[in-house]
């Protein structure tokens, strides 16, 4: 079984958290294809998009 992820600002542990290209930089920046990638949980993802 995959062990679970962290969320990389608030350190959740949960299933729905994901390695995910940064959604701030991909709002942004949707051309580029250099994002960094990032492991978030659903709202933080969200906050950081709204962020953007
Ligand atoms: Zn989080």
């Amino acid at each position: 079984m995959a062990k679970k992820k962290a969320c990389e600002t608030c350190g959740t542990k949960d299933k729905t958290v994901e390695t995910m290209l940064d959604p701030m930089t991909t709002a942004l920046y949707p051309e580029d294809t250099d994002h960094d990638e990032m492991t978030l949980c659903p709202p933080c993802a969200t906050a950081r998009f709204e962020e953007s």
